[in-house]
């Protein structure tokens, strides 16, 4: 029996998966149906939930992902299996600065390591069409990217300081056209011009 994308988000968080919120996938799915999005790089697919929610807008939609942890990347084999999409989500293990891919494509999603967003957009945008999108999320990191007060974790601090540079860096990129929005966790669409 095929399951259902609700059991998905049960389980993610039941075990603590960071999985985008609801209001930025619906966000995304809508912009891939409406664009006619086909070919998507994903970068971190935890257990394959928005990989998943992507291949089912369209049957002609192809997703490539990658997962460096062993556990995510094994329940996320296991889900598009049960979803019958292996034909049509292509999934790696291994640490996405290692991987080597020679496809183009029309949107890619960057929804991993926060402290690494410049070097995955700069390593992955090459592979990315004209007129093509780079989706970022969790840019407003759960309301703490517009916080005053100070922030007692050092480890936290890092992450905001690197996702206000990763802002400034594409508000600052001429090569792309980059709008904001409150949505989900904060995401953002950085669109390559040609
Ligand atoms: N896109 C997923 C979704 O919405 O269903 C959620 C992805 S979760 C926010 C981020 C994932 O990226 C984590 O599972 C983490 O292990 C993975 N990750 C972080 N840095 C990575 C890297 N350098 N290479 C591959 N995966 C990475």
């Amino acid at each position: 029996m095929v399951p259902s994308i609700e059991e998905l988000e049960v389980y993610a968080k039941e075990n603590h998966i960071p999985i985008m919120l609801k209001d930025g996938i619906n966000y995304m799915l809508t912009y891939i149906k409406e664009n006619h999005v086909k070919n998507i790089l994903e970068i971190g697919a935890a257990i394959g939930y928005s990989a998943i929610c992507m291949c089912l807008v369209d049957d002609d939609i192809h997703v490539t992902t990658v997962e460096r942890d062993e556990e995510r990347y094994n329940e996320a084999v296991k889900n598009i299996k049960n979803f019958h999409l292996e034909e049509r989500i292509t999934i790696y293990y291994q640490d996405a600065f290692t991987l080597e891919l020679n496809d183009l494509f029309d949107l890619i999603f960057i929804d991993a390591a926060k402290s690494q967003y410049i070097k995955f957009f700069e390593k992955f945008t090459p592979l990315l069409k004209v007129g093509g999108v780079v989706f970022s999320d969790n840019l407003n990191f759960h309301g703490l990217i517009y916080t005053t007060e100070k922030i007692e974790s050092r480890n936290v601090r890092g992450l905001v300081r690197k996702l206000k540079d990763y802002i400034l860096f594409l508000e600052e990129n001429t090569m792309f056209d980059t709008e904001f929005y409150d949505i989900g966790d904060g995401i953002s669409i950085s669109k390559k011009r040609g």
